[in-house]
């Protein structure tokens, strides 16, 4: 690394005020990086020059720049905490009422399991609760059927209101 000595002071005062580059004058009086002629120009307060000063800046932490995104970052937060929480309470309903008797299959009484502990042959069919906490019939089913007996039949619902009920009570489960 070279001294700043008068002698080298001088020319970069001299180069500088002929419009030489920083990268120039470094190449020129040699040892030295761009950003030490800048970092000299600086401190010799030279940099009255025209096009100097966005130079200078441009070596120069701007602290202004980095602050934007955090602004704008608080602004979504903001923005996110006002938002209010989705209301999961308004979708619960009543659970249908099914006939006692489905043909001449009687209403099983439910098992109420969770859908996590259903196994591959227990009744799917939804019996009360919401999302997570759903409980099922979990009879066994009938064959080639993800119901029981006696649900497979509300499930397949052709005509009268509980079959219906029936069928829009299995969309609002699935
Ligand atoms: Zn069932």
């Amino acid at each position: 690394m070279s001294e700043w000595t008068e002698e080298r002071i001088d020319s970069l005062r001299f180069m500088w005020s002929e419009g030489l580059s920083a990268s120039e004058i470094a190449t020129r009086l040699g040892g030295l990086t761009r950003n030490a002629v800048i970092g000299k120009v600086h401190r010799l307060k030279l940099h009255n020059r025209v096009g100097v000063a966005k130079e200078i800046q441009a070596n120069t932490p701007q602290v202004k720049v980095a602050e934007v995104p955090k602004v704008a970052m608080a602004a979504s937060i903001a923005k996110v905490v006002v938002r209010p929480a989705p209301r999961i309470a308004s979708t619960a309903a009543p659970r249908l009422e099914l006939p006692e008797m489905m043909g001449s299959v009687l209403k099983p009484v439910p098992l109420l399991k969770t859908l996590v502990d259903l196994n591959k042959d227990d009744c799917r069919w939804p019996v009360n609760g919401e999302r997570a906490e759903t409980r099922f019939c979990c009879h066994a089913v009938s064959q080639g059927s993800s119901y029981c007996e006696y649900h497979r039949l509300a499930a397949k619902g052709s005509g009268t209101v509980s079959e219906r009920l029936a069928a829009r009570e299995l969309r609002r489960a699935a």
